[in-house]
């Protein structure tokens, strides 16, 4: 944590306690460099990820929306379902930054379909992906399976 007044990152916590009914910790620190001491809070926030849809239109990103997607392309395969909540609660860890486009999202659920199961990876791409035509759709998993002449 940078100190306010000079900048300096060499600052510590010299009391911590909760505060407002402990929704937050409220921290004390003083800076190395300029003795001054300053607050900081630390809360839970429900900032989300921003998503772009192609319309411009721009969204939360919802984890929960997304697992259904992946557990419906998942239905009857071998796949549990703790991992899939890993991976839709971990999601924006993912991504570095505040905003991505529904189609990078896709991309990126497929990669990790991929890393599961074949037949769920093919279901999630024929449902979701937004392509254009059959036929670049019938192009793209031609080139995943590598089968393409
Ligand atoms: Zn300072």
């Amino acid at each position: 944590m940078k100190c306010p007044f000079c900048s300096s990152s060499e600052t510590r916590v010299v009391n911590s306690r909760p505060s407002d009914e402990n929704s937050a910790i409220r921290r004390r620190r003083e800076c190395d460099n300029c003795s001054r001491r300053f607050t900081t809070y630390e809360r839970a926030q429900f900032e989300s990820l921003l998503v772009s849809k192609r319309s411009g239109r721009r969204e939360a990103f919802n984890p929960d929306k997304l697992y259904n997607k992946l557990s419906i392309a998942c239905n009857k395969r071998p796949i549990n379902e703790k991992q899939l909540r890993d991976y839709v609660y971990g999601f924006e860890d993912l991504v570095q930054t505040p905003e991505i486009s529904s189609e990078e999202v896709g991309r990126k659920a497929l990669e990790f379909l991929k890393s599961l199961d074949e037949v769920a990876y093919i279901r999630f791409l024929s449902v979701y992906s937004d392509f254009e035509s059959a036929d670049r759709f019938l192009e793209e998993i031609n080139k995943e399976l590598g089968t393409s002449s």
